[in-house]
């Protein structure tokens, strides 16, 4: 055995990073784990909403900023399009290298222990806690955060498995100064393509992020649409870097601890199910893990019952009525679209939406009053 630990955390992206931080500031021996060895690639939009710069409570963090938005050109499957423009940046964009490594750097700062370029391959509970295996080591601990993302190994280890996710697919695009400079300040985003979900093009300092995802277990096709979103926007041609990743939507019930050890992130399936973001909520889910290691080290709770309880309470239920409007405009991308270009109330609540300034209530409220409206979907039960 390597060594003994308060607590370990495994992972240190957006929410592992976050939990190590706090619980270090807070004097808590801890160890933080990953795989990879920082700064590192991560698949993702970089999308930063104000919602999760509400939970960045990291000076500087606004250094790792490549892109404001201001404009959006929302898009029925590449076809019929409709734009928005405002004079305050509707959301922020950051490459994930630099942002995760940033969060990473501010964890180790505080004196944490960390240890890069070893994956975690099991973990067993102890009646005094957690032995966590790597290939070479063994380390043991009272408590441990699983932040191991989509496909977490704590999960599997522990057998707390995940309900089937999403995918989404981004390519990262360089492209002349010209083109880039077209978009600066804007997104392009494309609802039905893919069936199921959308496809983005967001602007970068150095290029362009541009992806498909679908929210839906089943095969959509990703490849073949985030063709046809390149050939349209005419983005196609140009030097890219492709890699895909699973989308762990949040808003259904789901086991997050075992004895001694939560999940949180995307290792918990907290991504959002209408817009596959999953930051704020990686970085909101860590604080409270962290909140509820220092109880547990404290002998204020016997397990992580009441995490999971806060984190239904603050997340999930949020999430679940974002689930419920997914189904509908997922199933119904057409109708959705029109709402938006016929009333002014519902584009703006979307926008603020996009903004992290309206919640999911707001939004199903509007969303039935003008459904029953339309006169569809009337008497319909949300589920
Ligand atoms: C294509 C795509 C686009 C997206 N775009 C956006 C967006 O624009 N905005 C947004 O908010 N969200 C977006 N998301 C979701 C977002 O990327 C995730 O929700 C977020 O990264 C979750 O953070 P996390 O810390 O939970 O997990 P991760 O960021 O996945 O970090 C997990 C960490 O665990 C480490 N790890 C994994 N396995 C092991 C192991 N066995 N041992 C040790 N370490 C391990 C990994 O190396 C990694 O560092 C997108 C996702 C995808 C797939």
């Amino acid at each position: 055995m390597s060594a003994t630990y308060d607590c370990i955390v495994v992972g240190l992206g957006p929410a592992g990073s976050t939990v190590l931080r706090d619980i270090s500031l807070a004097g808590v021996r801890a160890l933080g784990i990953d795989k990879a060895v920082f700064p590192r690639d991560k698949c993702c939009g970089g999308a930063i909403s104000a919602a999760a710069e509400r939970q960045l409570h990291v000076s500087g963090w606004e250094e790792t900023v490549e892109a404001e938005l201001y404009t959006v050109r929302v898009a029925l499957r590449l076809g019929d399009e409709l734009t928005h423009t405002t004079q305050e940046p509707i959301c922020r964009f950051v490459m994930r290298r630099e942002f995760d490594h940033m969060l990473f750097e501010a964890a180790k700062e505080t004196g944490a222990t960390v240890l890069c370029g070893e994956p975690v391959v099991d973990v067993e509970t102890a009646s005094s806690g957690v032995i966590v295996h790597t290939p070479t080591q063994a380390f043991k601990a009272r408590c441990l955060v699983g932040c191991d993302g989509a496909n977490g190994r704590v999960a599997r280890s522990l057998g707390l498995q995940p309900p089937r996710s999403g995918a989404a697919i981004e390519q990262e695009i360089s492209v002349p100064e010209d083109v880039a400079r077209q978009w600066d300040g804007e997104v392009y985003v494309s609802y039905g393509t893919p069936p199921w979900g959308y496809g983005w093009v967001f602007p970068k300092k150095h290029g362009l992020s541009t992806g498909v995802g679908s929210f839906s277990p089943r095969n959509a096709q990703l490849p073949l649409h985030m063709k046809r979103l390149l050939e349209h926007c005419g983005l196609d041609g140009y030097a890219s870097r492709r890699s895909g990743h699973p989308i762990p939507l949040g808003g259904k019930r789901r086991r997050l601890h075992r004895g001694p050890v939560c999940l949180a992130g995307d290792a918990a399936s907290l991504c959002d199910p209408l817009s596959g973001e999953g930051i704020s909520h990686a970085l909101h889910s860590g604080h409270i893990a962290a909140l509820h290691v220092l109880k547990y080290l404290n002998g204020e709770v016997q397990d992580f019952s009441a995490y999971q309880e806060e984190i239904e309470k603050s997340i999930t239920r949020e999430l679940a009525l974002a689930r419920w409007i997914a189904g509908k405009l997922y199933r119904l991308p057409r109708l959705f679209f029109e709402l938006l270009q016929r009333s002014p109330s519902t584009l703006a609540l979307y926008f603020r939406l996009i903004a992290g300034t309206a919640t999911y209530s707001e939004v199903v409220q509007e969303v039935r009053r003008q459904l029953t409206h339309l006169s569809l979907f009337s008497g319909e039960k949300m589920s």
